[in-house]
């Protein structure tokens, strides 16, 4: 099969989160599985000198963008054989230090900047000399082309047109902007109704693709119910009901090529399930690197993510409050919102023997702190999939989570099963109700076989990226083989 994949962040060349590894590692799966894949995406800051082998297309993008015209270049990279990265190169709009804002503000022309690009994805998608059967968009910032893909087949050539897949990584994010940004579309005001673009009087992108795509996924089956209620739809559960046979959860894998504790150039000291004398060293590492106590016997929790509501810091910040009179020790690695960095770092200060704080992104550290802590905190307001609980199981690390989203689906309690329990769930959002899980967490420490059958569970646990991709074929040729959509117009 011929696929197109569209993200505004792919790994290795951008990141801002889960978004990036998971594109990523989806176009490598299906290659391997003998597809021929596409994946596109914006020309950011810095990406063509980490990348000289980068070539020019020679396909220019010009577009009308309101009353405007933008125009703009596309590079290919092919990474592996049956696998070509196509970078939109529009310097005016990519070329800047963060991907979409700066100093925690959005940059002003994000309605301007994805509109571009999915005018450029589809121009691509349309025009590259090997035609994809699927264009498979990933969230608000490519989800208008689903809008134009629709549109095409209202014209003549309708029948080129692929069929659209959108997965929604997070309903959070729906890139919502005034309604006179909808005229950056250059489309018949015909889609701004409540049917489509149009949510109470706004131009919605996400919602633009929810209503065209021929196809909707999100990152796990849990989410996929959840988003579907007025509680974690954020106003569009209604559209999704609506549309709810095209909706399926498939849950993001694991790219344990890089994530593994065996063949890891970031870890000090490698370890597998059968001797752990590893990770304790990669603990004690751990402690000197962020000056605690190195001390073999405390547990270590960890945490790593970004410092906003939805990771569910306010109730993390109130159960270590609680917590702190207790023997443990604390280590995170994030950067959010400045009063949560704030009250971190306070938190540090005041209990330097048992809390260490890295504000930043730092992706080799991220796998040290995975592999160093005894438990790994995420108490996620709500989680579509979330890949570090996915990590921390691989690493051995007993993640310690609220019962949410893919949360939910990945880590298994001791009260769902006993034998096969490999994490702590606690279900109402609150510190109290942490605070009671991670006195769970401790109670396990002090049983350390017990500790150690969780640890096996939790090592022994395969989320690969196969299993996924696989299922977003079966999504695919399910579509394939269905008529194809008529003319509309
Ligand atoms: P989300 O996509 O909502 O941020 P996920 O758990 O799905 O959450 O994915 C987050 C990804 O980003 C993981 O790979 C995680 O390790 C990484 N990450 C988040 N914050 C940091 C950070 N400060 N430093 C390094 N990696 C980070």
């Amino acid at each position: 099969m011929n696929i197109f994949l569209a993200s505004s962040e792919v790994h290795p060349y951008s990141k801002t989160g889960g978004l990036a590894d998971m594109v990523g590692a989806l176009g490598k799966t299906m290659v391997q599985a003998g597809h021929r894949v596409g994946v596109v995406t914006p020309l950011y800051l810095g990406v063509r000198e980490r990348f000289p082998r980068m070539m020019r297309l020679g396909l220019p993008l010009d577009f009308p963008l309101g009353m405007n015209r933008a125009s703009g270049e596309a590079w290919s990279l092919e990474p592996m054989e049956g696998l070509t990265v196509y970078f939109v190169d529009q310097p005016a709009l990519f070329q800047r230090s963060g991907l979409y804002e700066q100093y925690g503000i959005d940059y002003a022309d994000n309605a301007e900047r994805f509109m571009f690009f999915s005018k450029a994805v589809v121009h691509l998608a349309l025009h590259l000399p090997r035609k994809p059967e699927v264009l498979h968009l990933h969230d608000w910032q490519t989800a208008f082309a689903a809008v134009f893909i629709h549109h095409q087949r209202r014209l003549p050539q309708w029948h080129a047109a692929p069929r659209t897949c959108l997965t929604v990584h997070n309903m959070a994010y729906q890139g919502l902007f005034p309604a006179s940004q909808y005229a950056l579309a250059n489309l018949p005001w015909d889609y701004f109704v409540p049917d489509g673009v149009e949510f109470y009087g706004q131009t919605n992108y996400l919602k633009a693709g929810i209503a065209f795509a021929d196809l909707l996924a999100t990152v796990s089956p849990r989410y996929a119910r959840e988003i579907t209620t007025p509680e974690y739809g954020c106003g569009l559960d209604g559209l999704l009901r609506h549309r709810s046979a095209a909706l399926s959860g498939i849950l993001n894998g694991v790219d344990y090529d890089e994530w593994n504790t065996t063949k890891n150039p970031c870890l000090p000291y490698p370890y597998s399930v059968n001797d752990l004398t590893g990770k304790s060293a990669n603990k004690r590492e751990l402690q000197r690197e962020f000056g605690l106590p190195e001390i073999g016997d405390v547990p270590l929790f960890g945490s790593i993510g970004r410092l906003v509501d939805q990771k569910g810091v306010d109730i993390m910040l109130g159960a270590l409050e609680q917590m702190l009179g207790a023997n443990l020790q604390f280590v995170l690695l994030g950067a959010g919102m400045p009063r949560f960095e704030c009250a971190f770092r306070a938190l540090a200060s005041r209990f330097p023997s048992q809390v260490a704080v890295r504000i930043g992104f730092d992706q080799a550290l991220s796998h040290r702190i995975e592999a160093g802590s005894d438990f790994f905190l995420m108490p996620s307001r709500f989680e579509p999939c979330g890949l570090n609980q996915m990590y921390s199981l691989r690493y051995g690390t007993i993640p310690v989570v609220r019962a949410t989203g893919g949360l939910d689906d990945t880590v298994i309690d001791i009260r769902d099963d006993r034998d096969r329990a490999n994490g702590i769930k606690f279900s109402v959002y609150s510190s109290p109700a942490l605070a009671k899980a991670i006195r769970k967490a401790l109670a396990l420490y002090a049983e350390p076989e017990l500790l150690q059958w969780f640890r096996r569970n939790a090592m022994a646990a395969d989320f690969s990226w196969e299993w996924t991709a696989k299922q977003y074929v079966a999504l695919y040729e399910r579509m394939l083989a269905t008529a194809r959509p008529q003319p509309t117009g």
